[in-house]
């Protein structure tokens, strides 16, 4: 063995994806090519002015520059539970039911090795975002896929779970609106779930980083509204999508008392909380005021026109997601998704990713991501237009 060899699980999961595209992406520029990167889903505008001065006013302060408790200061769980009851109808006990999660990634991760064990299953939406698989694997548990169906509106058929793969089953990975697919939950989803978690004993992650990013009128409901939801699951709130937060690592698990409390005893052994300032920056986001979420999402909604009309003038045809900051297209006929993503990377210095990236069942699709600046995405319709015409 050498110093530097991984382990067996990090030897398990295949390098992250993204990396590959990051890569490609530093070839082609170090050419000097003018690459448009439509790859990665990481809003281009800035975090909201109010939320900014929020930070800055908070980092000033020496009561946050102590380690943070990771049960949250009281103005982060009570503007949670306030903003559930107000955007959602949902009643949050700020005193059980909501945490702080240093972004929503560790929040999943750290969920499966809270609650898998050798020999457990986490069903995962396929395609899904990747530490769906990835954090089950290190966990030393499984990763059993969940294949979204286009003809079921993107859901899985939940029928169609093999009866011993749910009997080893403890939790499940879901996520309405969802990427990479820019589906919106199907009517009656949600409660199929709670029922299957209720008959399997599994509890439910819903992953939901973009309820707040919706189009043409469309409210996307969180998970826990369901009849019966807090009994199986959580949900996990991220500010990144949202609120242009990515890099500020600000996220939420709300629901079930009892699992995030589970959740919170495997956090007190591994790291220390979300910074004090960040969780009153996450405060002043959900307070609003929400006209620059509304100006933002006017944005994205502009842009997935000019790209889903692109699309149709090359013969791609896809619905106009109502939801999240992507379009989702099959490849054109004759093409794998990797074929066409590099066709349209060496053909007009556009980078879109690949449907197989994100799971086998996203194979035969592709995903934009809205999130480059008007003139870019115009510039990369354009130059899709006139070589893959
Ligand atoms: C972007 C994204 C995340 C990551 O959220 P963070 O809070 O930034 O870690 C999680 N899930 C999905 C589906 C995402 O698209």
């Amino acid at each position: 063995m050498g110093i530097a060899d991984p382990s067996k699980r990090l030897e398990a999961i295949p390098p992250y994806k993204f990396q590959e595209l990051e890569q490609q992406i530093a070839d082609k520029r170090a050419a000097g090519i003018d690459v448009i990167s439509l790859g990665i889903g990481d809003p281009d505008q800035p975090t909201y002015p109010h939320v900014v001065a929020a930070m800055q006013e908070a980092v000033t302060n020496p009561a946050y520059h102590q380690y943070p408790s990771n049960r949250g200061r009281d103005e982060f769980r009570a503007a949670f539970a306030e903003f559930y009851g107000r955007r959602f109808g949902v009643e949050i006990d700020p005193n059980g039911e909501v945490i702080p999660a240093i972004g929503a990634k560790e929040c999943i991760y750290n969920l499966c090795f809270a609650f898998l064990d050798p020999g457990d299953v986490a069903l995962a939406s396929d395609p899904g975002y990747p530490v769906y698989t990835g954090g089950p694997i290190l966990a030393g548990a499984e990763a059993e896929l969940l294949p979204l169906v286009p003809e079921l509106g993107f859901a899985p058929d939940l029928s169609a779970v093999p009866a011993d793969v749910a009997s080893r089953a403890r939790l499940m990975f879901i996520n309405y609106p969802n990427n990479p697919t820019g589906a919106i939950v199907p009517e009656g989803f949600f409660e199929q779930v709670v029922a299957f978690a209720k008959e399997h004993e599994i509890l439910v992650v819903h992953d939901n980083a973009y309820s707040e990013t919706t189009y043409d009128g469309y409210v996307a409901p969180s998970f826990l509204a369901t009849p019966g939801a807090k009994e199986v699951g959580v949900e996990v709130f991220s500010l990144s999508k949202g609120y242009n937060m990515t890099g500020w690592r600000c996220a939420a698990i709300l629901g079930n008392a009892e699992a995030i409390q589970t959740y919170w005893r495997l956090k007190t052994n591994v790291d220390s909380g979300l910074f004090e300032a960040i969780q009153m920056a996450g405060v002043s986001a959900l307070e609003g005021p929400t006209d620059p979420l509304e100006q933002m999402n006017a944005t994205y909604a502009r842009r997935r026109d000019l790209v889903v009309s692109a699309l149709g003038e090359i013969g791609v045809d896809v619905a106009s997601p109502k939801g999240t900051i992507y379009v989702w297209a099959p490849v054109p006929e004759g093409h794998t998704s990797t074929s066409f993503c590099e066709l349209v990377l060496e053909e007009a210095a556009v980078v879109i990713s690949p449907g197989s990236m994100y799971g086998p069942s996203g194979e035969g699709f592709f995903r934009i991501a809205l999130t480059a600046p008007d003139e870019r995405i115009e510039e990369a319709v354009e130059r899709m237009r006139e070589h893959l015409s």
